[in-house]
């Protein structure tokens, strides 16, 4: 679970289409469903979600979604269940079939095929970690015994950076926000076992008791290392209380989604001054990055206070802090049952309320999915997405940018010179559609099976080395950080960039079997969503290059504020449940993405069926226009139930709105969809005075 620390960091600047931007506690939690059975996959359009006693024109939702929950129930282990869930969960399956072919050795296999398939067979063997107890993972504790001097902690920090062991600090790689071209170190706060500050210093009951929890897996962590009782819980409040210390220097999680604010570029020397504990020039050579003349320094006050802690503590127990954050830093699952339960006590059931672990092949199916992101994609998209798929989603998101492009001559609220900038960034964006160009190449990376704790840390050196090796190198935009195998759609700024993986590119979302416009309303309206976020007011402050300047006038910025109020009141409207409202504010950003990005889909649909000689407006064999399928496949791609609680929890925090307002705010404000069913103008989905933004 540490293991996306760096990926997640790096990513503060990406926007997700069905994900919440969550902090990292979370973040690695919500990714895979647990269900017993592999659930289906939805059609495009599929008939059995319709209420057909409901009528389109005063409630959509229900209409294209009624029937969703009787063939798509909530999990008994989950808050809420919808398209995209059922699409990862039966993903979890697809992967696995994969994987455990992968590791029968009945047959000659790829270089890549052994490499997941005995990655994955490791961790599966239980019996084999059980066996062999803690003694791979004893020469990293001999080492830590051996210290002598707290001047020898250079050379150990620079080895924890290569194994990712997040001890005190950790080193990356990033694009420079100020010059989008480059990629420079990174120098962070880390070596927090409750993720990030709030924690620590949170004067709540629950965040004590969550203290208290910590201690205490803490003190059974060190026993299970071989320490007496008493010892091992003096240790463990040693070590809150060190972390501590470094919570206070850390910044808040509100303060790290300012790229101003984790922004200090800082030479060498400096920060060798402001931490001389650490020597910087050593641990830079030992990285492979001797060449660095500067680098981010996410939080100087960090360093400084780090300085002052190393400074104070006595070697004893820093190298007990080390011991700790070395076994809380390997996967659990190479460990003995006792440390991978104990980690999961807390982590799993005190912390996240998760009543049970995941059974064991869902947990090596993710890790190896994680690890081998481009392997593992690569065997699956051979068997799953062929070139036609590829070739046919890459033209689909090519029209919804020609929508865009058509959309900025006419767009009333932008300024002329704002305009033609936009153009220029939409023609820079970089569209990146199922799987990469050139696949990673793992080739240097020894895998053996048996070994999963060496594994696990020959594969962190290995990724360690190549994101290094990228520092002071020009930024290679054809490079994929998101995973072909999520179940998601990105754009990123800083690279401005559009990302849709394999993941997404299966029924219902996409479907070569499906027809156009039902792929528009799903596939085409996720592009034109994500589109729109390079161009509103996240997207205004990130030119086409990716360097943040802000290419908007005043007012434009005014402008948008006036166009987008109408849809602020306009979901401010909407009842999420009994009492509670949606939160117009809270959700605007998103809302405009979506109706924007319908509007850009239904472009690129016309545009598509001119090519074809398609009349949207006939009837096929389906009952349905092809107008009529785009806004059913829409609606459907966000059916889904959420239980009441879970409603609550969503409209206080989650930036997207509830699953049946992504639909019916939407097809309300536009004209073409009461065209479509026949609705008459005044009735709930055919509002007089739509709004619109795009
Ligand atoms: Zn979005």
């Amino acid at each position: 679970m540490r293991k996306h620390f760096r990926a997640i960091r790096a990513l503060l600047l990406i926007i997700t289409f069905t994900a919440i931007r969550l902090p990292f506690v979370q973040a690695q939690t919500n990714s895979i469903v647990a269900t017993d059975k592999n659930p289906p996959l939805p059609a495009g359009l599929d008939k059995r979600f319709l209420d057909t006693t409901a009528d389109p024109c005063i409630d959509f939702a229900r209409y294209a979604c009624g029937n969703f929950s009787k063939y798509y129930p909530i999990p008994e282990d989950r808050s809420s269940y919808d398209v995209a869930a059922v699409v990862s969960a039966h993903m979890e399956y697809t992967l696995h079939s994969l994987l455990e072919k992968a590791s029968a050795d009945d047959h000659l296999r790829t270089p890549n095929e052994q490499k997941i398939g005995d990655f994955y067979a490791s961790c599966m063997d239980v019996d084999a970690i059980q066996a062999v107890g803690l003694k791979p993972l004893q020469p990293e504790l001999d080492r830590i015994a051996a210290l002598k001097d707290k001047s020898e902690l250079t050379d150990l920090l620079a080895h924890y950076q290569m194994i990712t062991v997040n001890a005190f600090f950790v080193l990356y790689e990033q694009q420079d926000f100020k010059d989008a071209r480059k990629q420079i170190a990174v120098a962070d706060e880390g070596g927090l076992g409750l993720f990030e500050r709030d924690y620590y210093l949170n004067a709540s009951d629950a965040s004590e008791k969550i203290r208290k929890q910590y201690t205490q897996h803490i003190t059974n962590i060190l026993k299970l290392l071989g320490e007496s009782d008493t010892r091992a819980l003096d240790d463990a409040q040693k070590i809150v209380q060190l972390e501590t210390r470094l919570a206070r220097s850390s910044l808040p999680v509100t303060s790290r989604m300012d790229p101003n604010q984790v922004y200090h570029l800082t030479s060498v020397s400096r920060m060798g001054e402001l931490i001389p504990e650490i020597a910087w020039t050593r641990l830079f050579e030992r990285t492979g990055t001797p060449q660095l003349t500067e680098l981010n320094v996410v939080n100087p006050a960090f360093f400084q206070g780090l300085s002052a802690l190393l400074g104070a503590t006595d070697l004893e127990t820093i190298k007990t802090y080390l011991r700790w954050r070395l076994v809380a830093s390997v996967p659990s699952y190479v460990l003995p049952a006792a440390f991978d339960d104990e980690q999961f006590n807390f982590y799993g059931r005190q912390l996240r309320g998760q009543p049970e672990q995941r059974v064991r092949w869902k947990r090596c199916t993710e890790a190896t999915a994680d690890e081998f992101d481009q392997a593992l994609g690569e065997v699956y998209v051979k068997a799953y997405f062929p070139p036609a798929s590829k070739s046919k989603t890459v033209q689909m998101v090519k029209d919804v940018e020609d929508a865009m492009d058509k959309e900025l001559d006419t767009l009333p609220w932008m300024s002329i010179e704002t305009r033609s900038k936009a153009k220029v960034k939409l023609r820079l964006i970089a569209d990146k559609v199922g799987y990469p160009d050139r696949w990673k190449d793992y080739s240097s990376l020894k895998i053996l099976r048996g070994d999963p704790l060496g594994n696990a840390m020959r594969k962190n050196e290995f990724d360690n080395r190549n994101n290094y090796a990228k520092i002071g190198q020009p930024v290679d935009r054809g490079e994929w950080i998101i995973s072909p195998l999520v179940v998601d759609a990105h754009y990123s700024s800083s690279l401005n960039v559009m990302n849709f993986p394999a993941g997404i590119l299966q029924p219902p979302f996409f479907d070569p079997q499906s027809t156009d416009a039902e792929n528009f309303g799903m596939l085409g309206g996720i592009v034109g969503h994500e589109l729109t976020h390079g161009f509103d007011d996240g997207g205004r402050q990130f030119d086409g290059n990716g360097n943040l300047s802000d290419w908007w006038t005043a007012q434009d910025a005014k402008n948008f504020a006036v166009m987008t109020d109408c849809e602020e009141k306009e979901y401010s409207g909407f009842t999420a449940v009994d009492d509670v409202k949606v939160n117009g504010k809270l959700t605007l950003s998103e809302n405009t993405a979506d109706n924007g990005g319908m509007r850009l889909a239904y472009g690129a649909l016309q545009t598509d069926a001119r090519r074809k000689g398609i009349d949207l407006n006939a009837k096929d064999d389906s009952g349905f226009t092809p107008v009529q399928q785009f806004f059913v496949s829409y609606g459907q791609g966000w059916c889904g139930s959420n239980r009441p609680e879970e409603i609550r929890v969503q409209v206080q925090t989650n930036p997207h709105s509830p699953f049946e307002f992504r639909i019916n705010g939407v097809v309300q404000n536009m004209p073409e969809f009461g065209q479509a069913f026949g609705c008459k103008t005044g009735q709930p989905m055919m509002l007089s005075n739509a709004c619109r933004v795009w």
